[in-house]
């Protein structure tokens, strides 16, 4: 396996961390001056939501199958679903079906007729950018179908390939301007290609969170945060708290972005880049590690 096993268990337990430590601001914001306030104000066990959950779900079935199945990786979202975990309701009634038996190509054509292009697919990708990182024709395919099972719109699909093309890129090696080079010959739509030109512009000199936001985005589209957390990632670099402390001074759906931007961090800044004082307070924390590094030998 490309990588080291710290860069995986830094993938993971950032996405896991930073999707814990963004959901108790989100659908607010943005916070300016008062972030780092809240930042010290959470609460002393820290829960993830449903993209974490559903990362661990990629990254199970990657492990378990040694590859991708996209069949059983929709019945692991499935089985693995926990209401308390603030899904949204397009993708509760997708796992439904597929729980039920449904195959997953007509559940999310059933719950949405044009395909999602919600962020869905890109908070939970992550992994995949670990597992495939030196196949970048197999990254891309594996990236699209796995999206597909509950997000089956081009602009969620690459919303979710410029997260987990980032995450290869990071894992070999590649400086940031080189991500974004590679991005530009990867990715298709008018939308990204627009947005990939704004995080060069922005990154040339200090810019404002109304600026990120007014470029960017911070919604749950797919195109308004999957961008942000890249963004936001090549910002902080490898200073994991301060790439999440500046996705929640973003505000909007900050439990994604900063889970998208915490994996990217977290796999540059590897294990020993991520304070030890937060992991011990992240749910479940043990087993996203052991979790990584079953994804990291698996390979
Ligand atoms: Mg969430």
């Amino acid at each position: 396996m490309t990588g080291s096993e710290s860069s995986f268990t830094g993938c993971l337990l950032g996405l896991a961390l930073g999707d814990a430590l963004g959901a108790p601001f989100e659908g607010h914001g943005p916070f300016a001056a008062e972030v780092e306030t809240l930042f010290n104000r959470l609460p002393p066990a820290l829960r993830y939501t449903d993209d974490t959950e559903m990362a661990i779900g990629v990254a199970e079935s990657l492990a378990a199958k040694g590859g991708f199945d996209a069949e059983h990786m929709a019945r692991r979202f499935a089985e693995n679903f926990n209401p308390a975990r603030g899904y949204g309701p397009g993708t509760i009634a997708v796992l439904g079906m597929i729980k039920r038996g449904v195959p997953w190509h007509a559940a999310n054509r059933a719950v949405f007729p044009e395909g999602s292009f919600g962020n869905g697919a890109a908070m939970r990708a992550a992994p995949i950018g670990l597992f495939f990182a030196e196949d970048l024709e197999r990254l891309k395919e594996v990236t699209f179908i796995a999206s597909s099972i509950t997000h089956d719109h081009a602009l969620a699909k690459e919303g979710a390939l410029l997260i987990t093309h980032a995450v290869s890129g990071i894992i070999r090696g590649r400086s940031n301007n080189e991500i974004l080079d590679e991005l530009s010959g990867t990715i298709e739509t008018e939308e990204y290609r627009g947005k990939l030109d704004a995080i060069r512009e922005l990154l040339k000199a200090p810019a404002s969170t109304e600026t990120v936001i007014e470029r960017l985005g911070h919604s749950v589209l797919a195109q308004e945060s999957a961008p942000t957390a890249l963004y936001a990632y090549m910002r902080g670099g490898t200073d994991y708290p301060e790439t999440v402390r500046l996705c929640i001074s973003i505000g909007g759906d900050t439990d994604t972005i900063c889970a998208m931007a915490g994996a990217l961090s977290g796999a540059r800044a590897g294990f020993e880049g991520i304070p030890p004082e937060l992991i011990e307070r992240l749910e479940d924390s043990d087993r996203i590690l052991d979790l990584a590094s079953e994804l990291y030998r698996a390979g």
